[in-house]
């Protein structure tokens, strides 16, 4: 019987668990199958991240706009994988569009920081790279990346709907090379990617 209400039954289960696994992973280990199946893990994951990227859906300003038409049937975003979704908790690409007020500071990392790792971000629009037209105004920021490590840029006001495709493409590219490497964890030799910049 057990004492102070606890489930014997779940107890046991636990333990079944736990000596499973340290079994398992010590053979693993032992035969050298934990590296291999790391890396194919790791390839698959970058697989399936790299082809379905999921950006908050998230409207700032005028920026929206385009971002809208990319995802309406003309240009068809979902095309190339990209789906947008309403909940930062199943996003892992924040796609900053607008101005970003000392005011929705705050917000804006919040939002972040409820995204999963590893995750993306794409600042799309002069407002959202260096303030835009608020250029050292007393309440914007002189960009997103003050406060959130960008690792796109999309120039002009507004960029157009191809241009966000092409910018999703390089963040394509990026996660091939980089990996599914957490933001924090990025060395500032990954450096980020400017659209329409030929390297
Ligand atoms: S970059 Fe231009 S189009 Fe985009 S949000 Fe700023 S003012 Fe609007």
């Amino acid at each position: 019987m057990a004492e102070d209400g606890q489930n014997y039954t779940m107890f046991s289960s636990r333990m079944l668990i736990d000596t499973v696994g340290d079994t398992t992973d010590a053979a693993l280990e032992a035969s050298g199958l934990r590296d291999v199946i790391g890396v194919l893990a790791g390839r698959l994951f970058n697989w399936g991240q790299r082809k379905s990227l999921f950006p908050l859906h998230l409207g700032i300003k005028c920026c929206a706009l385009e971002m809208a038409a990319a995802g309406a049937s003309r240009f068809d975003a979902e095309r190339f994988g990209v789906f947008f979704r309403s909940s930062p908790r199943q996003c892992d690409v924040l796609l900053v569009n607008g101005p970003i007020s000392k005011k929705f500071a705050d917000p804006i990392v919040r939002l972040w920081e409820q995204m999963p790792e590893p995750k993306w971000c794409i600042a799309m629009g002069e407002c959202a790279i260096s303030g835009g037209p608020y250029f050292q105004s007393y309440n914007v920021l002189e960009g997103v990346d003050t406060v959130i490590p960008v690792d796109i840029y999309i120039p002009g006001c507004p960029p157009r709907p191809e241009a966000l495709i092409d910018g999703f493409g390089k963040l394509r590219e990026k996660i091939i090379r980089i990996g599914a490497v957490p933001s924090h964890s990025r060395t500032d030799s990954v450096a980020p990617i400017i659209i329409g910049d030929e390297q």
